[in-house]
């Protein structure tokens, strides 16, 4: 019956033949590439997820241009996310990154580089502490692989050997699998006064302090956007914990205040435009304490009657009171009862 078929009909065949394999050519380049874009897409749009997602799950945000701040929480040192209660982030230069602060734990320290890592490739020149405390300096190990310097206040070297044990003993889940005294990094560059550091195009001041929350407080100022990295120099909203001197941190808050500064992100609480809203809790608290221990001093009275009636109903709404606010009475009195 074929050998029958006009010439008309297999052409008619033979074109069809041609159309429906061009057809399959076309389908399969066209869902190719659409493939292809439709993967291309997802992939560009689930890492924009996940810098995106870092972010928002770090709590991290830009308070000043390169400025990157992680808020830390209020919670007290026995709950289980004690290790994230301190301000910490970072600042990017042109050549490379400075971190202020890696949190109270190496979990808490990588999840800070992992934010860095999701808003630049460059390196990271400097990891600077700003005093010892264990919510400041635990997470450093994070960076060691990173190479940088560690820097932090002359007297910071000093602290972490004290520490050390301390550490270990009260802190161990914080430091990663088997800790040891090679779990806590302590300082190459020991700053003795006010230095400068280049981070490419941005310079950073940093500043050392006489005895004033702790005995090795360090500042750091970024000069561009003149943002003042105070550490736990100023506390808002969470109360502040007095291990150094009152005397020495109200004598620091003056230096602090001839600054010439804008943004000041405190050690712990929410950042301020000013530098006179960043210390009004604080200042108005310490110079309460510095009078009513005095008064109580005067009077006779003993540190447990101190602790007893000095502010024991929080008048400045300090969050987390109960817990600190009887150890900085009792520290007070210490420091006050010779002068
Ligand atoms: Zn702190």
């Amino acid at each position: 019956m074929y050998g029958l078929l006009s010439l008309s009909q297999q052409n008619y065949w033979v074109l069809n033949l041609v159309e429906s394999a061009m057809n399959t050519f076309f389908n399969v380049i066209f869902r190719t590439s659409f493939t292809y874009c439709f993967v291309v897409l997802i992939s560009v749009f689930s890492s924009y997820i996940s810098a995106s997602e870092i972010e928002k799950q770090f709590n991290l945000s830009e308070i000043a241009d390169g400025n990157f701040l992680h808020t830390g929480v209020h919670v007290s040192i026995e709950d289980k996310r004690h290790d994230d209660i301190a301000n910490i982030g970072f600042i990017i230069g042109e050549n490379c990154v400075a971190v202020i602060d890696t949190g109270g734990s190496i979990t808490i320290g990588t999840k800070l580089l992992e934010s860095i890592r999701s808003k630049t490739d460059k390196p990271i020149c400097y990891v600077i502490n700003t005093h010892i405390h264990f919510d400041h300096i635990l997470g450093n190990k994070a960076f060691n692989k990173e190479q940088p310097k560690f820097v932090g206040h002359y007297q910071l070297a000093e602290a972490v050997e004290q520490n050390k044990s301390f550490f270990l003993e009260n802190y161990k889940n914080d430091l990663g699998l088997n800790p040891d005294e090679n779990s806590i990094i302590g300082p190459d560059i020991l700053v003795e006064k006010t230095i400068q550091l280049d981070l490419g195009e941005r310079n950073l001041t940093l500043m050392p302090f006489p005895t004033s929350h702790s005995y090795n407080d360090l500042i750091v100022i970024d000069n561009i956007t003149k943002t003042l990295w105070a550490g736990d120099l100023i506390f808002r909203q969470r109360i502040p914990s007095l291990t150094g001197s009152l005397k020495g941190w109200l004598k620091t808050m003056d230096d602090l205040s001839k600054l010439d500064v804008k943004k000041v992100i405190p050690g712990h609480g929410a950042v301020a435009d000013t530098f006179m809203q960043a210390i009004e809790q604080q200042q108005k608290y310490f110079l309460m304490l510095l009078e009513e221990t005095r008064n109580s001093i005067e009077k006779g009275a003993f540190i447990n009657d101190a602790i007893e009636t000095i502010d024991t109903g929080n008048s400045f709404n300090w969050l987390l009171h109960e817990q600190q606010h009887a150890g900085n009475v009792s520290k007070a009195y210490t420091e006050l009862e010779w002068e």
